[in-house]
């Protein structure tokens, strides 16, 4: 049995998790964290942070501790991979600053991690537990329950389902699966002064070929240059784990520019992440228990908006609960009818924009066309995206 009631459990304390619990502390919410992991940390290397995001992290007074490790770049380019030709650009200076009210940027990932960490501890109401792993969650109506691999049981007013795209908790509120798309990423980071300054050292640059992209920007006050590479598998089998090894990233990027199969070689070799996304669902919520982050709506980084949309879910979540403290169950489908639209959105658009990116011949011709002429401060495109406010 469990001994106490907590008022609000998450379960994992990713991105997501942090955010969640920073959120609801402002708002003056306890909250308990509980990560699998040893330690609280992530694993990877850059993140893009859009101005949606940013918003939530400026509510929660963080911005002046992330600007510290992070750069704001000048501007988005898209190029060719192929023929290292530009195809358009968004400015993200001044003027995209003044317009959506906060700028673009870009960190190591580990650095907002930790960031967010530090952030919680100094919150009295946050109680934070690594190496405490869910493996069962249950519904007992006027609360919920969660089972730990070391046998303990936590009950809690409220759970959050905050454990990313393979999520246990999500398992509990539907019956779905990971979507697999035959593509794979690769990632690294190289010090700074190992770059040639072809690409513009301080833009995000996304080079785009057929059945392949390559994303490149600085990360850790510029001291870091993060790269990824991400290209379609021939031997993709579903369910299998053997394929999209770094022998197929070599021959993939054969193809392309001397500049692009360079930088393709200095990628970490050791790991790699296949692409997973998830079907959008239209519930997240069942009496106590929400997801939210990937759990709730996994989505291809192809538009670098998974962590943006986490961070977006936790100031949501964290408004919906304190409104509504005397009816957490209405207070979570409140928030999941908040959310689920947009985010569907997003996770379509990723797709959408991974088949844009990703063509080929005369189709990639057509694409050059439509994106070709907009203006780099154009903002009509992404307005619905980054100007959105929770
Ligand atoms: C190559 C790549 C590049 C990306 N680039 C960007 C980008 O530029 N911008 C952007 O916004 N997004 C980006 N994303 C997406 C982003 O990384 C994710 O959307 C984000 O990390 C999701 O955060 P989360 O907290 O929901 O889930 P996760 O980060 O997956 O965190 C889940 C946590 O839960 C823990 N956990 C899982 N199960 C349990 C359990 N049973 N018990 C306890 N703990 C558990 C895990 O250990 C983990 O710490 C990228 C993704 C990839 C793959």
């Amino acid at each position: 049995m469990a001994a106490t009631r907590l008022k609000t459990l998450i379960i994992g304390g990713g991105i997501g998790g942090l955010t969640t619990a920073l959120a609801l502390a402002r708002r003056g919410l306890p909250v308990h964290v509980i990560e699998k992991a040893q330690d609280f940390g992530e694993i990877g290397a850059g993140l893009q942070l859009a101005p949606n995001a940013m918003q939530v992290l400026d509510e929660l007074g963080i911005v002046p501790e992330l600007a510290k490790h992070a750069v704001f770049p000048s501007r988005l380019v898209w190029m060719d991979a192929l023929a290292m030709q530009p195809i358009t650009a968004i400015d993200v200076g001044e003027k995209f600053r003044g317009h959506f009210g906060q700028p673009y940027l870009v960190m190591h990932r580990s650095d907002l991690l930790n960031v967010l960490l530090e952030a919680c501890k100094t919150e009295k109401l946050i109680m934070l537990e690594a190496g405490r792993e869910m493996i069962a969650v249950e519904d007992a109506g006027d609360h919920a329950r969660a089972k730990l691999a070391d046998g303990s049981v936590l009950d809690a007013d409220v759970l959050i389902g905050a454990d990313g795209l393979w999520s246990r908790v999500r398992r509990f509120i539907v019956d779905d699966a990971p979507v697999g798309v035959g593509y794979v990423a690769y990632r690294g980071t190289i010090p700074i002064e190992k770059m040639s300054s072809h690409a513009g050292l301080d833009n995000v640059v996304m080079w785009v070929g057929p059945g392949m992209h390559f994303v490149q920007y600085p990360i850790r006050r510029g001291e870091l240059y993060n790269q990824v590479a991400v290209f379609r598998s021939p031997s993709y089998v579903p369910g299998s784990d053997d394929w999209g090894g770094p022998e197929e990233l070599d021959a993939h990027f054969a193809q392309t520019c001397d500049y692009v199969r360079d930088c393709a070689k200095l990628m970490w070799r050791d790991k790699r992440w296949p692409m997973f996304d998830r079907n959008p669902i239209g519930t997240w919520a069942r009496n106590r228990i929400a997801l939210m982050g990937d759990a709730a709506h996994p989505m291809l980084q192809y538009i670098a908006q998974g962590a943006c949309q986490a961070i977006e879910d936790a100031m949501s979540l964290a408004k919906h609960l304190a409104e509504g403290r005397s009816d957490p169950t209405a207070a979570l489908v409140a928030y999941q009818e908040a959310r689920k639209l947009h985010t569907a959105r997003v996770q379509l658009t990723s797709r959408a924009m991974g088949a844009f990116f990703h063509l080929d011949g005369i189709a990639a011709q057509v694409r050059q066309q439509i994106v070709g002429k907009r203006a780099a401060d154009d903002f009509s495109m992404i307005d619905w995206l980054y100007g959105h406010r929770v």
